[in-house]
């Protein structure tokens, strides 16, 4: 039997249920779908990849995004969330087209691809037009990503501004954005690699009315509802203020908890709201770049894992300067170890769990990907060790957390389709994208009307909550 793909000799961790681990191992591919794991396979291949001195791993998982964002990074930093947004993210992508959307989504996609990365999941709300999200999942689709979309809804404001402000473009009306997330699932979901969750964007940023009506949509289509939740401190007093609940205990009393239910951040849990979680196997995605780098603080992720909360890994938007997930889990594990002063309060097993297979389940995709394991889609990243700072030999998964960068992932496979082959991608023009990621870049800080630098001087919002008017004072 001739069969499309084989990696030979690798060191393969599979990340299955027993979690093994095995040396100068193959990987039989067939059709998109793994036939067969173990040593001396004696099939052949249309194409062979030999993965001598390196590691075969289930391709990473970025369970949280923004890809809009890849174009801006840099356009105003080091500050909190709200002068960032009130400054510099609203003036510039307030007016984002279609081709900047696609162009951002081009981007990140290749980053990911070179950094071994087969799944990602975009939360996309500039609906500035309607076209956008269609483009950006139509990139990741043509990129050959696997991909969860989550269709953003914003009905009040964004992040606390209102919708009379010039620069509100994305926020819509109710009904739009209920029509239009039915027509954008009927499209996408589960076609090819595709996959639709809906995501409102917070406790402020929506309706009651919408919350509910979205809660229903996402039960009746039976698909993922995923939110950002208690990210930054002032968000629980703001909910607490307006409902009188913490933010995953108000999101709880809506309908948002349960086994579909997707959590972004999640710093500001409550031992109720831990409970509550793992109680309704509401699922987790930890940012914990972004979380540590816009100082909204250290999510309790030993504590989660030891109640049992399936938790993944994401980069939220331009906070995390990268999509290199390998950085990310590493930065999980430090950030955990260090303020517990506990060098056991992770490891680096539960690490790569988050960055695959758990990542997975936090999608619901674990019966495709997140470990390599016959009858699974064949997603999957082959990492070079032959190098000093990893050397091929001894211990390889926590080398793999602890040393290991993006960069040195040489063949990236997802549904059996080799997307990059010894670092250059088959599936992308990559100067093209990086042309025009920057003309694109340049394209929407032009339309801001201003040079970067000057969007400090941007107005801060006439109404917004109680933290934002002690902070204009
Ligand atoms: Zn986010």
């Amino acid at each position: 039997m001739k069969i499309d793909l084989l990696i030979k000799n690798g060191a393969v961790i599979t990340m299955d249920p027993e979690n093994r681990v095995i040396d100068n191992c193959d990987v039989a591919i067939n059709k998109g779908e793994i036939i067969e794991i173990g040593q001396n396979l004696a099939y052949e291949a249309e194409e062979t990849l030999d993965a001598k001195n390196c590691v075969v791993t289930p391709g990473f998982i970025n369970g949280h995004s923004h890809v809009y964002q890849s174009t801006i990074e840099g356009i105003g930093y080091d500050m909190h969330f709200d002068p960032w947004n009130w400054r510099f993210l609203f003036p510039v992508v307030s007016k984002i087209q279609p081709k900047h959307a696609k162009a951002g989504a081009a981007l990140a996609a290749l980053e990911l691809i070179k950094n071994g990365v087969t799944t990602i999941s975009d939360h996309w709300y500039l609906h500035t037009d309607m076209d956008n999200v269609h483009r950006v999942t139509e990139t990741f689709d043509e990129a050959g990503v696997r991909c969860q979309m989550v269709f953003g809804l914003l009905d009040q404001t964004f992040a606390g501004e209102q919708i009379d402000s010039e620069y509100m473009t994305m926020i819509q009306q109710e009904d739009i954005l209920l029509s239009e997330a039915r027509r954008f699932h009927k499209e996408w979901h589960n076609t090819r690699r595709t996959t639709v969750a809906l995501g409102p964007g917070s406790t402020e940023d929506i309706s009651e009315s919408l919350m509910i009506k979205t809660v229903e949509l996402a039960k009746e289509l039976d698909i993922n509802v995923s939110t950002h939740v208690a990210g930054w401190i002032e968000i629980n007093s703001f909910t607490m203020r307006k409902f009188g609940e913490r933010d995953l205990e108000h999101f709880h009393t809506l309908g948002l908890t349960g086994p579909k239910g997707v959590m972004f951040h999640a710093v500001w849990l409550s031992d109720h709201e831990l409970d509550i979680m793992a109680q309704t196997n509401t699922k987790v995605v930890h940012c914990p770049v972004a979380n540590a780098y816009l100082g909204y603080g250290i999510a309790k992720i030993s504590n989660m894992l030891s109640r049992g909360i399936k938790v993944g890994l994401g980069t939220d938007g331009a906070a995390s300067y990268t999509y290199d997930m390998l950085s990310v889990a590493r930065a999980a594990a430090m950030l955990q170890k260090a303020p517990q002063l506990d060098a056991e309060s992770i490891t680096a097993e539960q690490v790569m769990g988050m960055l695959t297979r758990d990542g997975a389940a936090v999608l619901g995709l674990d019966h495709q990907t997140g470990s390599l394991e016959v009858g699974k889609r064949a997603d999957i990243a082959v990492v070079d060790f032959n190098a000093p700072h990893l050397l091929p030999v001894g211990r390889w998964l926590p080398k793999l957390i602890y040393s290991a960068n993006g960069s040195d992932v040489i063949h990236t496979i997802v549904d059996g389709k080799v997307l990059m082959k010894n670092r250059k991608v088959l599936t992308m023009d990559e100067d093209q994208v990086m042309q025009e990621a920057i003309e694109a870049r340049n394209d929407l800080v032009k339309i801001a009307g201003q040079e970067t630098r000057d969007l400090l001087a941007a107005p801060w919002p006439k109404e917004g909550p109680y933290w934002r008017s002690i902070v204009k004072k």
